[in-house]
């Protein structure tokens, strides 16, 4: 999507008619990608960037106090969301640095008893790239395969794991698709293999209920901006009992954080983060219920009004506010620029030059074309009933727009089997 004038990325097109009352133009709907500031978190934050500006390392004086006392706090509320103590939250500058501190830090302290990770094909690329990275070094990874549901298959997991694998790492809920894979089983596996168990949970963490003792989960990343927090910090939470769970510092310099992550703390960042963890634990259970209802409520509007739709990833174990759907015999970058009023993510990720379909929706089956028809909606706390109206009628509108320009939509509406068809190569 190009970057234009209005810095959101997103083209506003005049619109002929009237807007319904409480739309205002572009409509942000791609909260996977990330979430705007909570105001509340704001107001929380302001200080430390002006009269409490200390570091939270300077020892001898008020201000260090107080810039220390701020991140305690945070520690406390990040902790209290997952089930955690406040000494098991490491701060980092995200959950890019969170996966890798967990995957590298681990992988280095443990290599006495083994070179072996689990991972699955649909994790994040702060995950996949960073195993490649463990794989050059002579690690060994197994990389577990998904269903058409997007669910990893337990069994595969214990078919997998063997007396060389020191972790297992497999994300809470996915974030493209929503599916919540089956957390407490994995870690009671891993727990009962004494194998350490680690998550990237970035996209459940204050959407749904995240325990680290129920979940038995040793290691867990989390990040502010996917829960109306600041970019640029995030947190590791890193287990201290049953098991005490070592990591290999990644970045050295001064011993910050339990000598497991140098450098000065991002004190406003770290606030942010604290204020947007407290925020979800007192909403959570609220905010879910209405994210779930205007999720489904778009996925019957359009399920209704149109053929040649589906819905990808299981939606029982589902993120709240994430839909994915399919719309067959359109090409999902003309369907992002029918609807440019609005910002969603298309099953296509653009890498040098050309469209590559999404590997996460791929490794669910679907064919490249199918995958590129494909959208992501990302409901998230700011959107309203009067956006979903507008954001289906204008998808029903543009897709059956594109669908009369369709020659394959024409056929399979005339009866001719398309797979049955020799196409000419030229
Ligand atoms: N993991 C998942 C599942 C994500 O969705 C994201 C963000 O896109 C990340 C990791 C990376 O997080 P951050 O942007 O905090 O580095």
């Amino acid at each position: 999507m190009s970057i234009n004038g209005n810095g959101t990325g997103v083209v506003v097109t005049e619109s002929a008619t009237p807007l319904p009352e409480g739309v205002h133009l572009p409509i942000y709907m791609d909260n996977h990608a990330t979430t705007p500031l909570d105001p509340r978190v704001l107001e929380a934050m302001m200080p430390y960037f002006t009269t409490t500006f200390g570091n939270a390392a300077s020892r001898n004086h008020s201000f260090g106090w107080e810039a220390e006392k701020a991140t305690e706090k945070a520690r406390e509320q990040i902790a209290k969301l997952i089930g955690a103590t406040a000494k098991e939250i490491i701060f980092t500058s995200g959950a890019t640095e969170s996966n890798n501190l967990a995957l590298k830090g681990i992988a280095e302290m443990y290599r006495e008893r083994g070179n072996h990770i689990i991972t699955q094909v649909t994790e994040h690329k702060a995950v996949l790239d960073t195993c490649k990275k463990l794989e050059k070094l002579g690690y060994r990874v197994t990389y577990l395969p998904v269903g058409a549901d997007g669910l990893i298959d337990l069994e595969d997991l214990k078919r997998a794991a063997d007396d060389k694998t020191i972790l297992v790492s497999i994300m809470y809920a996915n974030n493209e698709i929503g599916v919540v894979q089956p957390i407490r089983e994995i870690g009671a596996f891993c727990h009962e293999k004494g194998i350490l168990f680690h998550s990237d949970a970035v996209q459940a963490v204050g959407k749904i209920p995240v325990d680290v003792q129920k979940d038995n989960i040793d290691v867990l990343s989390l990040s502010g901006h996917k829960i109306y927090g600041p970019k640029g910090v995030g947190a590791l939470y890193v287990r201290r009992r049953n098991p005490r769970v070592q990591i290999s510092e990644q970045i050295n310099g001064g011993g910050h954080e339990r000598g497991m992550r140098s450098g000065t703390l991002n004190v406003p960042g770290i606030v942010g983060l604290g204020a947007a963890a407290e925020i979800c634990r007192n909403e959570m259970e609220a905010e879910a219920k209405r994210e779930t209802e205007l999720r489904d409520y778009l996925k019957n509007k359009l399920e209704t009004a149109l053929d040649y739709v589906h819905v990808n990833g299981n939606m029982e174990h589902h993120l709240p506010g994430n839909l994915n759907m399919s719309f067959v015999y359109v090409e999902g970058e003309s369907l992002l620029m029918g609807i440019n009023d609005v910002a969603v993510s298309s099953g296509s990720a653009c890498t040098s030059a050309t469209l590559e379909p999404s590997y996460v929706l791929k490794a669910l089956g679907l064919g490249d074309d199918v995958a590129h028809s494909s959208i992501r909606f990302g409901l998230g706390r700011f959107n309203t009933k009067a956006e979903v109206d507008y954001v289906a009628n204008k998808i029903i509108d543009v897709v059956r727009k594109l669908r009369e320009l369709s020659p394959l939509y024409e056929m399979v509406k005339e009866g001719i089997d398309l797979s049955k068809i020799e196409w000419a190569a030229h």
